[in-house]
């Protein structure tokens, strides 16, 4: 079995509309983040390279000094009211730890597929996702690629 594993630190905004606390006042965190990948034998480039650390990394650091948001959010999703390339949309109800760690796992399979298609391979790939010092979240799904 081979692992990659992968840390980034990223700052940035969101609110939790409808939540019945603080939480639905926009504030910011400094999420980190772990991206474990693991697979029997990870194919490799003509380096010698499985997948490139900083294209993991790049990922998460997309996120870095955005705005969070989801659909529900009209008011930060109005071009006139709030620049567009200070947003990152999550797919889901609200920019939950949940959202941002599904968001990352789902762009770090299609790195896999960009890199390596069609190969049948099974990858394990786990995100942590570390909203504050006490509370994580993980997605830890296999996929076949
Ligand atoms: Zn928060």
């Amino acid at each position: 079995m081979e692992k990659i594993i992968v840390h980034a630190k990223f700052h940035t905004g969101h609110r939790q509309l409808g939540y019945p606390g603080k939480c639905r006042w926009v504030h910011g965190h400094t999420w980190r983040g772990t991206v474990t990948v693991s697979t029997e034998a990870f194919p490799r480039d003509a380096l010698d390279m499985s997948l490139d650390f900083g294209d993991i990394k790049a990922i998460m650091r997309a996120l870095d000094h955005k705005l969070l948001v989801t659909d529900q959010d009209t008011a930060f999703l109005d071009p006139s009211l709030f620049e567009p390339e200070g947003l990152v949309r999550l797919e889901g109800k609200g920019p939950s730890v949940e959202n941002v760690a599904t968001y990352v796992h789902g762009h770090v399979v299609q790195l896999i597929e960009r890199k390596y298609p069609g190969r049948g391979l099974r990858y394990q790939v786990e995100v942590l996702i570390q909203e504050t010092e006490n509370n994580i979240f993980i997605v830890d799904k296999t996929v076949t690629v």
